[in-house]
């Protein structure tokens, strides 16, 4: 038997005993140690929530802040956000990774708008319905932004709950997920659920981290099985590591006699979807011949640059910079629509992370003309 068949409470008096104790502690510690003043908290609208979620999904609060800063500028409402171009959103998006996020976002303010008369939906399965906005994201809207009442289960909430109760398992799956949710919704009070929300993210936050829980400063310390039974860290449960496949490609960084870089906007779907990035090539083809391809010019200079590597969720990919010069336009550039010349800080794009950081090297802020 694991601990969890043997400390979890049933649904029923014992959920309720302990939904009065975490909500009474929580809330009270919430409104002295709590986070108070982060931009979403302040001018609260389901937008800016929602907003601040997608953002915050794999993403910490300090990187978060100064995009939602920058975002909001940019589109303040839902309407400004459905009728801007895509290449505006991922511009906006660039360097917070995981762009299906905004895309999502994207069609979802155009949903909002079309569909909704451009006011949110005040119901869990009506938001659900919208790209990119799933259970607990909904149930953040809600309780946040429209005060009822409406458990949410994100990464803070699922660890604060599983050590709270010393759950086991995978919580992305199956049974797990399932008692977490019930357990989530048994704990969310009827009375200032904006708050409670806020408060469970905030201590999972900042009290019951990931490897270093301070259980002594917690305010649920007592009612927490895993702190009393000395091993918080055990849960959740880690998932099997395992070894990521490794890929390797070839980037053309081709530049024309005016030091502009020439892109290729990616499709829809895939990695980087979307965004526009260097043209991507086998790892054993030729950069030269490929170069002619697809610009219509022959290379003028062709060196090839330090390979690096860049992580995603579910591989490597090792990328070998290619750097040509070319000596004109090329002919193929200016009839594709999907290739662009472009010149750093003078057109909003969204750019794939490796791609900005080479234009970066290469050509730094204080350079440019
Ligand atoms: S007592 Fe420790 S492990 Fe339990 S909820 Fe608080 S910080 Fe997390």
């Amino acid at each position: 038997m694991t601990s969890s068949d043997a400390t979890e409470p049933a649904a029923g008096p014992l959920h309720a005993a302990l939904a009065n104790i975490v909500a009474t502690r929580l809330l009270a510690w919430f409104d002295r140690h709590g986070r108070h003043d982060l931009p979403w908290q302040r001018g609260i609208t389901p937008y800016r929530v929602w907003v601040s979620e997608i953002m915050l999904q794999q993403t910490q609060v300090n990187t978060v802040i100064p995009y939602f800063d920058r975002f909001m500028a940019r589109f303040p409402d839902v309407q400004t956000l459905a009728d801007a171009p895509e290449d505006d959103v991922l511009h906006h998006w660039t360097g917070l990774g995981y762009y299906a996020r905004a895309r999502n976002l994207h069609r979802a303010a155009r949903k909002v708008c079309e569909a909704h008369g451009g006011v949110f939906p005040r119901t869990p399965d009506a938001l659900c319905e919208l790209p990119g906005i799933g259970k607990s994201t909904a149930g953040a809207i809600l309780s946040i932004a429209c005060g009822e009442r409406a458990p949410i289960l994100d990464g803070n909430v699922k660890r604060v709950l599983t050590r709270l109760c010393a759950i086991a398992g995978d919580t992305s799956r199956g049974s797990t997920l399932e008692r977490l949710w019930t357990l989530a919704d048994a704990l969310t009070p009827a009375e200032r659920c904006a708050d409670y929300t806020q408060a469970i993210m905030d201590l999972g936050a900042t009290l019951c981290t990931r490897s270093r829980p301070a259980c002594a400063l917690c305010p649920l310390a007592e009612a927490c099985v895993a702190r009393a039974e000395g091993t918080p860290t055990l849960y959740p449960s880690r998932k099997q590591s395992r070894r990521l496949p490794e890929r390797r490609c070839q980037m053309l960084v081709v530049r024309n006699p005016a030091g502009e870089f020439l892109l290729e906007k990616r499709p829809a779907t895939g990695i980087w979807g979307g965004l526009w990035s260097f043209p991507e090539i086998d790892h054993g083809a030729d950069p030269a011949t490929a170069c002619d391809r697809i610009t219509g010019e022959a290379p003028g200079s062709l060196h090839h640059g330090t390979v690096f590597r860049h992580t995603f969720s579910h591989f490597h990919l090792d990328v070998s910079p290619v750097h040509i010069r070319v000596p004109g336009l090329g002919r193929h550039v200016l009839e594709d629509q999907r290739l662009a010349w472009y010149k750093p800080g003078q057109r909003a794009l969204g750019l794939a992370a490796p791609v900005k950081k080479l234009i970066d090297a290469l050509c730094p802020a204080g350079a440019r003309t």
